[in-house]
């Protein structure tokens, strides 16, 4: 068999002030050939994986594009285009392939096209021909489009969020795909939408139980896989929201059949399922009276969900009530972080941090600071085992509360974002992480309690008055209580 693989992942803010170009893929990574192949990214070691499996079963593999961007506003229509046609030409000008392996994120919209994972999957079909195996792995923060699951074979979603299960989810594709280009399965797919518009983490119930359900089920005979896609709320979209995609082997009835019974099952617990963060002041005295190392996440300037990551409001909440003993990070300010590398270690400045980005990233912060800590290509352990780029980072110490600042826009994922500037976070009493879940492998471990805060910022995770103008069904939970009576 003869396999192509490629990926190409944006999560796409449509709400973010700004478009998403060339530039910031080149930050994420644009690799072609044998580079797809070198680095622990996550989309690296999706490649790696899939060579391995064709390596193992003797197939001929191929890699073309792979390349991603940090969540931000939609993608300009003739850089999205390039990638797209990059994948194309490729399938075109090396094929025929008998199997086609995309890694997607799957809430990837540009300035002209509102599912660009249907429009690059119904092109890949138009080349590749009906007679071709075309599998997708998602994130499950994605607009699950009828259309892109009628485009593709198969379409099966991380299960996990914070979601290190990327490689377990690219071996089960790998297998189904290759077992339809055998002849041994036949995909069946059906879709069921929840009606519903969440963020549901899978380390806390209800969610966790019913990644265990979905687990049940793929055992039950004739299943083959089980997704549930949680959607991405700040893309406007007419087909956000959540969904389950059961696909069976064969049987259509089975797969319409599980996928409402799953998805009503969800529906039943949503209010359950609803976030209910405290506010910021409300998260700090919460902290302050428990005990232990408490972890604040703020979790409306997530630069993974396209936040800027340059909101200042928690800082001076936890500055204007003299916390001592606390870090917070990271920052997204590359001016600020370039002043205090050239400063040095020890230099006490006048540094004015954040607030720059747009609306979303509230005031600047006028502080006196300390340099304590630079790294000039600073990283972090990132999701599974992938590391995830800081750029160059300081670590400055403000009032007894260490902070860091970075110059490549990303959200916390582990605690040596800290630790690797040299910073101990063993005695701190509070860490607060710009993050919204994916810190949760890396915190959990060191914090005796977890605290989830409402801040001000992009990410707003108050369904109900998102501002949709494209969103076809606005009759959806929590906008309106019970939308399937
Ligand atoms: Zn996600």
């Amino acid at each position: 068999m003869r396999v192509l693989v490629a990926g190409l992942q944006h999560e796409t803010n449509t709400f973010a002030s700004w478009p998403t170009g060339a530039r910031a893929f080149e930050e994420g990574g644009v690799r072609r050939g044998a580079a797809v192949l070198e680095g622990r990214g996550a989309d690296h070691q999706t490649a790696q994986l899939w060579r391995d499996l064709c390596a193992r079963d003797g197939h001929e593999f191929t890699a073309s594009l792979f390349t991603w961007a940090q969540p931000s506003g939609p993608i300009v229509q003739s850089v999205y285009e390039g990638f797209r046609d990059e994948i194309l030409t490729a399938l075109r000008s090396q094929g025929p392939f008998d199997v086609v392996l995309l890694f997607l994120h799957g809430a990837m919209v540009s300035t002209g096209c509102d599912d660009c994972e249907a429009d690059l999957v119904g092109r890949a079909r138009e080349v590749a021909g009906e007679a071709a195996v075309i599998g997708v792995e998602l994130d499950p923060h994605c607009h699950l489009t009828p259309a892109l699951v009628e485009a593709a074979d198969a379409v099966i979603l991380m299960k996990h969020y914070p979601h290190d299960d990327y490689l377990e989810r690219g071996a089960e594709l790998y297998e189904l795909c290759l077992g339809k280009a055998r002849g041994e399965v036949r995909p069946t797919s059906a879709l069921f939408d929840c009606r519903m518009v969440g963020f549901y983490p899978t380390t806390q119930e209800p969610m966790a139980s019913f990644v265990e359900r979905f687990g049940e089920i793929e055992r039950q005979p004739g299943v083959l896989s089980v997704s549930f896609a949680h959607g991405f709320p700040w893309g406007d979209t007419p087909d956000t929201g959540s969904r389950v995609l059961v696909i069976t082997d064969g049987d259509a009835q089975l797969a319409a059949r599980l996928s409402a019974q799953v998805g009503l099952e969800i529906y039943a617990a949503r209010d359950a399922l609803l976030p209910r963060f405290p506010g910021v002041e409300a998260a700090l005295t919460e902290a302050l009276e428990a005990p232990g190392l408490v972890v604040v996440a703020d979790t409306a300037d997530n630069a993974g969900g396209g936040a800027p990551g340059d909101n200042t409001s928690l800082l001076k909440a936890m500055l204007d009530r003299g916390i001592g003993s606390a870090a917070l990070g990271a920052i997204w300010d590359p001016m600020a972080a370039g002043a205090c590398a050239d400063a040095g270690v020890g230099t006490r400045l006048k540094l004015r941090i954040g607030g720059k980005s747009g609306l979303a990233s509230g005031q600047p912060l006028d502080v006196e600071a300390t340099v304590r800590g630079v790294r000039e290509r600073h990283d972090q352990a990132g999701l599974g085992t992938s590391r995830s780029h800081m750029g160059l980072s300081v670590w400055i110490a403000v009032d007894g509360i260490d902070v860091v600042l970075s110059s490549i826009r990303t959200q916390v994922f582990s605690p040596d974002a800290f630790t690797g500037l040299g910073l101990d976070l063993q005695d701190k009493k509070i860490v607060a992480v710009k993050s919204s879940q994916h810190f949760y492998g890396g915190f959990a471990p060191i914090a005796a309690k977890v605290i989830r805060a409402a801040t001000p910022g992009a990410i707003q995770m108050d369904f109900a008055s998102l501002p949709y103008v494209k969103k076809s069904d606005l009759s959806f939970y929590p906008r309106v209580d019970d939308p399937l009576a």
